[in-house]
């Protein structure tokens, strides 16, 4: 049994990284316990050529915020990951690695960590493990014939992976387009199964869109004002940070030579039977993107802003003139195809199963005010609209943060007062 500690965070991402910071700040003594090493999602679970959406003016962490001459770009993956284990070094954060958290348990003042090495015992918690925590499945793969070889984008690292001339990829949210983006550099025949996801332009009217949501405080919106709670879970638009940064779009999938067909409702043998949902999943992304510009064009309108026209740039990512007609299947041959590989962009899900306390909701996700749960001494921190549609990403996080451990600080006062 180890030693007791005063708090454990769980996770070293930017979420545990950043309470581990405050803590540190307050001289409060915690330990970080991680399954992998700093940085672990980043570095494991995404793709080699793998650049921050947002742009590097949103890595505002806290005691380190970006201070490089490339305000406007986009960190690549590997960059990333430095950037973390640097920060870390800085404040000295007490981590053990290879630490995997396999459930918690106990009461307010005493809980039970239980882990691959053994067992801790603290007075706080504070979990960090993310919103995105395991690879979602679709239940159809299990009936896929064995010689066709199957993996989810968490594990997709490059196109060399791809050991056949033609590729399928299911799942058209921020992740399978950036996957597709990626593949189209390999020379491969890809087959793109499409739902629908809305489409950000990387730029308009003179500003990047990250900057313009946060200008019309898209990312201050709280939970609250979502029309249904399940939307925390959807997916995020196509856009990408690769090449400078760039607007992805199914027209220009289809220009370039990606072939895309609807979702795959079922598997019988080597057939695929597919929905016919390409057209409406296009028009999808279409009318998201010019829902997006009118939102900006209010917003300069209201405030008066001084900002250039749209120009032809801005309007990329549009249907063409000479754009062939879109055709529906309703089948797809895999071995017609000499498809014998799949790549499943069909997002992540999170189980917290493993903390064994009644702080969940209908959908099982953490009940938190503040990162504070109804179970004293249990906090959360990183999770998708947490307290706001920022709190799940770089830039909102530290925020966050800094008001988990604030309560943390106030609540260790009033127990030793
Ligand atoms: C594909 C993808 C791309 C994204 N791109 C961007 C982007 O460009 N910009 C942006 O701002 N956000 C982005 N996000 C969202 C978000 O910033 C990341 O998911 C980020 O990793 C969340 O940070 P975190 O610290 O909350 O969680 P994580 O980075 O996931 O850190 C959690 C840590 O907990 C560890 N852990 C998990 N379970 C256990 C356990 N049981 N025991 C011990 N350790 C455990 C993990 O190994 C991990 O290191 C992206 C998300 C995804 C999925």
């Amino acid at each position: 049994m180890e030693k007791s500690k005063k708090v454990i965070i769980i996770g070293a991402g930017q979420a545990g990284l950043s309470v581990s910071y405050y803590l540190t700040q307050f001289k409060i003594p915690h330990l970080i316990l991680e399954k992998g090493s700093i940085g672990n999602s980043w570095k494991n679970g995404r793709w080699d050529s793998f650049c921050l959406v947002t742009p590097n003016w949103t890595i505002n962490l806290p005691g380190k915020p970006y201070a490089g001459e490339d305000k406007f770009g986009f960190m690549k993956r590997d960059d990333f990951v430095k950037y973390l284990k640097d920060w870390a070094e800085s404040f000295c954060a007490p981590i053990k690695e290879n630490v995997e958290v396999k459930n918690i348990s106990g009461k307010p003042g005493l809980f039970k960590i239980t882990t691959n090495v053994g067992t801790y015992i603290s007075e706080n918690v504070v979990i960090a493990t993310a919103t995105y925590q395991k690879p979602r499945m679709p239940y159809f793969i299990n009936n896929l014939p064995k010689n066709i070889n199957f993996f989810h984008a968490e594990t997709y690292k490059n196109p060399q992976q791809i050991k056949s001339k033609s590729v399928l990829v299911i799942g058209s949210g921020q992740t399978g387009c950036q996957i597709v983006d990626d593949l189209l550099r390999a020379n491969l025949n890809i087959y793109f199964s499409v739902s629908s996801n809305g489409r950000l332009p990387r730029t308009y009217r003179g500003k990047d869109c990250i900057e313009w949501q946060n200008e019309m405080l898209m990312l201050d919106r709280t939970p609250d004002m979502l029309e249904k709670s399940s939307d925390r879970f959807k997916g995020d638009p196509h856009l990408s940070g690769r090449d400078g940064g760039k607007t992805l779009s199914l027209h220009d999938f289809r220009r370039k030579g990606v072939k895309l067909i609807g979702k795959v409702l079922g598997i019988n043998g080597f057939v695929l039977k597919i929905g016919r949902n390409v057209e409406s999943s296009i028009k999808f992304s279409d009318s998201f993107a010019l829902d997006f510009y009118k939102k900006i064009d209010d917003h300069i309108d209201k405030k008066n802003i001084n900002a250039p026209l749209p120009s032809e740039q801005d309007y990329f990512g549009f249907k063409d003139e000479g754009d062939d007609p879109i055709i529906e299947i309703d089948k797809l041959d895999l071995q017609k195809k000499n498809i014998s590989t799949i790549i499943l962009a069909t997002g992540f899900s999170f189980d917290f199963n493993w903390v064994n306390f009644p702080i969940l909701d209908d959908f099982g996700y953490p009940i938190t005010k503040n990162g504070e749960t109804e179970i004293k001494g249990i906090y959360f921190c990183g999770l998708n609209w947490m307290n706001k549609r920022k709190s799940g990403i770089i830039w909102g996080v530290g925020e966050d943060a800094k008001i988990v451990s604030n309560s943390l600080y106030k609540n260790l006062q009033k127990m030793y007062a």
